[in-house]
């Protein structure tokens, strides 16, 4: 079966298939990963059918460890994960590179700690530094 990136149509599905891609877990645990990820725990109601969903489509199979039963990923939904995860950090990467500055002396992308002087951004102290000492010699 082949399944279309289109069938990632909710994050929470993108949660589940990236929190199984680091290990096989229960059904609780899932729900308490996606609560601390976005704030507000699922409910059991909300989650469960997505699994049902993901056992129909053959990306997740239920094994059972100490009496309980575990989520664990199968070798197609391993690789539709990967793909997923792929395509879903490009997206992030192009969310980010919108909203980043560039250093005005060297042109670096700051995705951290920007520093500012005389309303320029920098990547640096040293680089606000030498920006005004190049410019200054220009003048
Ligand atoms: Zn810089």
């Amino acid at each position: 079966m082949k399944i279309e990136e289109g069938y990632v149509t909710n994050l929470t599905k993108f949660y589940i298939l990236a929190l199984l891609s680091e290990k096989p877990r229960h059904g609780y645990d899932i729900m308490r990963e996606i609560g601390n990820a976005i704030g507000k725990k699922p409910s059991a109601g909300q989650i469960y059918p997505l699994l049902q969903n993901m056992r129909e489509k053959k990306l997740v199979k239920v094994s059972i460890q100490d009496r309980k039963k575990i989520y664990v990923l199968t070798t197609e939904g391993k690789s539709f994960a990967k793909s997923m995860i792929n395509h879903f950090s490009e997206l992030v990467k192009i969310a980010i590179r919108q909203k980043l500055k560039k250093c005005a002396h060297c042109g670096c992308e700051i995705y951290s700690g920007i520093f500012r002087k005389g309303g320029k951004s920098f990547c640096c102290k040293n680089c606000a530094k030498s920006y005004k000492n190049s410019s200054s010699k220009r003048s």
